[in-house]
């Protein structure tokens, strides 16, 4: 009896399996027409400055209106794109977008138009002429490299660490910030920091969650804004939710803070219309 049970519940997993195969495999497919059909489209959520409470730049972050399933983020759809083979041609959509939106910031004499726009990027873009198509977008629109920011993911920086090291360099000596997404993921020796062009550390939401409640995810971000200091550039904590972890990392000097706490992602001129009328009030 217990050996059909289990025997149940192998078939189960392994339909499950198969249908979670079939969806990532139908997921992969249609991103390959979601840029024609033009289904993507760029959120923005705001960076504060922890002393001023100042909005001192945005992120940029993708979505894909899906025709079949609802509105999806990042987390859901990044790693499907990598697969299908699309991530460089998704990644010159965003970075296009991005700057056409500073562009159209700049045109209306939007107070946005001086916040830079963090663009993330995969490493297969490092490895895709990434410098070019920067200095492309950015001339097509008329824009300063001050507009925009780089993030790139921590855990991502284990490939051929020299040719990454070369074209941040190349980037950063014209003029683009460059900031570690998800510090704390991945396993970057200080001696990796110390000779990556890198002007901003992001500190994994993942450590700002228990903020308050483990004294070791306290020590933790203590020691990275203190690692920022010696490194000389700026710490931005990610995933900020609560009225307390925003305490807690001003008595440690973080400097920048970001989460649904101080302001969800959200389109472009819902975002402009908030942002706005808070600074008018
Ligand atoms: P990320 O760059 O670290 O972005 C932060 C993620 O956390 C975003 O998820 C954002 O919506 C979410 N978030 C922001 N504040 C909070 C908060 O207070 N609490 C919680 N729980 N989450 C918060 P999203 O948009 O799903 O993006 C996930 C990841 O996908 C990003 O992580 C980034 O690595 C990647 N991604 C997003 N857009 C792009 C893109 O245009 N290109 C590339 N290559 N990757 C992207
Ligand atoms: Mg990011
Ligand atoms: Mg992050
Ligand atoms: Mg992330």
């Amino acid at each position: 009896h217990a050996k059909q049970q289990r025997r149940g519940s192998v078939q189960f997993f392994h339909e499950e399996l198969n249908k979670r195969l079939l969806e990532r495999i139908q997921l992969e497919q249609e991103i390959q027409h979601a840029l024609e059909r033009n289904e993507f489209e760029l959120y923005y959520q705001p960076k504060v400055d922890i002393l001023s409470s100042q909005v001192i730049g945005l992120e940029a972050l993708l979505r894909w209106h899906h025709p079949r399933l609802e509105l999806i983020s990042g987390t859901d759809f990044i790693s499907a794109a990598a697969d299908s083979g699309q991530l460089v041609t998704i990644g010159e959509w965003v970075i296009n977008a991005a700057c056409e939106q500073a562009r159209r910031w700049r045109d209306n004499e939007s107070s946005l138009s001086k916040l830079p726009i963090a663009i993330n990027i995969a490493i297969p873009q490092i490895f895709a002429g990434l410098p070019g198509t920067l200095r492309r977008t950015l001339h097509k629109y008329g824009i300063l490299p001050s507009s925009i920011q780089l993030e790139i993911t921590e855990s991502l920086l284990i490939h051929d660490l020299e040719m990454v090291t070369s074209v941040l360099r190349q980037i950063s000596e014209s003029g683009i910030s460059i900031a570690i997404d998800d510090f704390g993921t991945g396993y970057s020796s200080l001696s990796v920091l110390k000779a990556l062009p890198i002007d901003i550390l992001k500190i994994d939401q993942s450590f700002i969650r228990d903020l308050g409640k483990t004294t070791s995810d306290t020590a933790i971000v203590a020691a990275i804004i203190n690692m920022a200091r010696a490194l000389a550039v700026r710490v931005v904590a990610e995933g900020v939710e609560t009225k307390e972890q925003l305490a807690i990392l001003r008595s440690l000097k973080c400097d920048e803070v970001q989460g649904f706490y101080i302001g969800q992602p959200l389109p472009a001129d819902t975002l402009a219309q908030q942002l706005l009328q808070t600074t008018s009030a």
